[in-house]
């Protein structure tokens, strides 16, 4: 047997402790660890309304009193978040958790059908949402059978709905004898055994599903990366949006661990970001490529002195090596590491530790994070060893506990050893450095986020003018990836131009705008196996028929 193991140490992993009492009722909690005069927490990079870790405590006890006393919440229940990241996001997330509930985070960007979805799928029976949302999410609601007085709201105020500041003041109501007990786990069971967030993901194939994410997951990952993160990290930009994996670890629960003060920056505007990491001196940013295309190419830049930066983190889709060099051009002095994993890791498989921190290493992801193993299976089905690609698995406390209610997908996809199968192709090499070589899973990435070529094709399949269709990624220098759908045309149907802007209209008023198809191209077939899979790959070794894509 070929594993590779981590280089690190064992993570010393409580098994009897859920994500709220870990964070603020145990030895592992900053409010354990330092006076409340060093405690830190989560502060609005405009408003500068802030929070520390105390205060959250307090707010999320209150806020998961409410929920139990005045809504019936009970132990399972999924609330589902809808929202930009603003410091009540965080409040909500762990006031859930501490009520025994699970939380369920979408996209803002979501239409209606999409949150309808996400909302069924997660069987959600609250939502918390925004102002700016609160049409599509009042929408979604009443589709999934949500009632009016479940729906609320994260900030600000609106006529007819509760806010999570009212809800934190009914739960207060109660006095200190009155707040309900933070939930614990049942007994016989472990933090691994209990679901505590459901993440939207596509795996390897198929429509999104929701993710299973278990307490042990976010905190066996927090202490991975907690192990190989400086203390002199301590200041945290929260860009990244908190409803991907990547936000709720590395700018929601790890910053707590690690009491470090988040800056969150509701809406990314490079002004509103270079701005902040001016003003609050952020030396180490976590950025996805997009971001950092951004940074390098970007004249806005120049206006900005950026000459403490210390560090660049990049994650969620590969970095080209043009611009890893352009940024070490750029910012002399600079280190940089990567992150690689999926939501069905909870974030990080490999990261880079601090002795690595250095553009030398850049093109690889890093190392294995503790207490963790990987294999990389070769196309033959044989074990790879250094050197040798193959698609990478992999084992250990982050992985999570599979789909929820789809036993078909997780079978496929978390094996019976207990090993995750990626969907990405990669090698190690001598240095135990992980390399990711291609993603061979339908996946496509745009600017960072997962989209589903099944739920393009069911939609586009829909349509009256298409017989069949298969979608796929195609390289775009600033969001890495963009859909471009394969489609043949039912008989009788011309195709032209105006047969093509019409299906990309098409794609355009149903799904949100990261989803939409950037170019169409007609074929006659689409290939299949004989059991009716896409040959994606026969597509995408195709030449691209240029003359007749729009
Ligand atoms: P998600 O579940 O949205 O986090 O997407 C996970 C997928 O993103 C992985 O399976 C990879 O295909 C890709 N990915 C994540 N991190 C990296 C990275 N550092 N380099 C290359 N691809 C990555």
């Amino acid at each position: 047997m070929v594993i590779f193991k981590s280089l690190q140490p064992d993570i010393d992993l409580p098994k009897d402790l859920t994500v709220w009492d870990w964070a603020f009722d145990s030895p592992y909690s900053p409010l354990s660890r330092f006076p409340e005069s060093e405690l830190r927490g989560f502060q609005n990079a405009i408003t500068k309304e802030r929070i520390n870790w105390k205060d959250v405590k307090e707010c999320t006890t209150y806020l998961s009193t409410a929920l139990v006393k005045n809504y019936g919440l009970k132990e399972g229940d999924t609330v589902a978040l809808f929202s930009r990241n603003t410091i009540w996001y965080p409040v909500a997330m762990l006031g859930t958790l501490r009520a025994g509930g699970k939380v369920s985070g979408a996209s803002p960007a979501y239409n209606v059908e999409e949150m309808t979805y996400a909302l069924k799928t997660a069987d959600a029976k609250f939502l918390m949402t925004a102002p700016t949302s609160m049409d599509v999410a009042v929408a979604a609601a009443k589709n999934a059978g949500i009632p009016k007085e479940n729906v609320f709201l994260l900030e600000d105020q609106l006529e007819g709905y509760t806010t999570i500041k009212e809800l934190i003041e009914m739960g207060k109501s109660y006095g200190a004898s009155g707040q309900t007990p933070a939930f614990k786990l049942p007994t016989g069971k472990k933090n691994k055994d209990v679901c505590g967030f459901l993440s939207f993901s596509s795996g390897t194939t198929g429509l999104p599903k929701a993710v299973m994410i278990s307490h042990q997951n976010v905190i066996a990952q927090c202490l991975q990366v907690q192990q190989i993160t400086p203390t002199s990290h301590n200041k945290i930009l929260a860009v990244l949006p908190l409803f991907h994996i990547t936000g709720l670890v590395h700018g929601l629960h790890l910053p707590i661990i690690l009491n470090a003060e988040v800056i969150m920056l509701p809406s990314f505007t490079m002004e509103s970001m270079l701005s902040t990491i001016v003003e609050y001196q952020l030396g180490e940013l976590l950025l996805v490529p997009p971001i950092l295309i951004r940074l390098v190419r970007d004249p806005i830049v120049d206006k900005y002195d950026l000459r403490h930066l210390t560090r660049f983190s990049s994650g969620a889709a590969p970095l080209s090596e043009e611009i890893i060099q352009l940024l070490k051009k750029k910012f002399p002095g600079t280190g940089f590491k990567q992150g690689y994993g999926m939501t069905e890791s909870c974030s990080c498989i490999t990261a880079h530790p601090p002795d690595k921190y250095d553009y030398k290493y850049a093109h690889s992801v890093g190392s294995i994070v503790a207490s963790t193993e990987v294999k990389i299976i070769t196309e033959e089905g044989k074990e790879a060893g250094v050197g040798e690609p193959g698609e990478i698995l992999a084992r250990g406390p982050q992985i999570v506990m599979g789909y929820l209610n789809n036993e078909k997908a997780t079978r496929e996809t978390f094996d019976k050893e207990g090993f995750l199968h990626t969907g990405d192709q990669g090698m190690i090499d001598e240095e135990g450095m992980v390399h990711i070589l291609d993603r061979i899973k339908e996946m496509i990435k745009v600017k960072g986020i997962g989209v589903a070529p099944a739920e393009l094709e069911d939609l586009l399949l829909g349509h009256d003018m298409v017989e069949d269709v298969a979608v796929l990624g195609m390289k775009d220098d600033y969001a890495g990836e963009l859909p471009k759908a394969f489609v043949v045309l039912k008989a009788g149907v011309s195709e032209n131009e105006k047969t093509a802007k019409e299906l990309l209209a098409f794609v355009r008023e149903k799904k949100t705008k990261y989803k939409w198809v950037k170019e169409i191209e007609f074929i006659k077939e689409i290939p299949k196996s004989a059991s009716g899979k896409i040959l994606r790959r026969l597509l995408r070794d195709k030449k691209s028929g240029a003359d007749k894509a729009v």
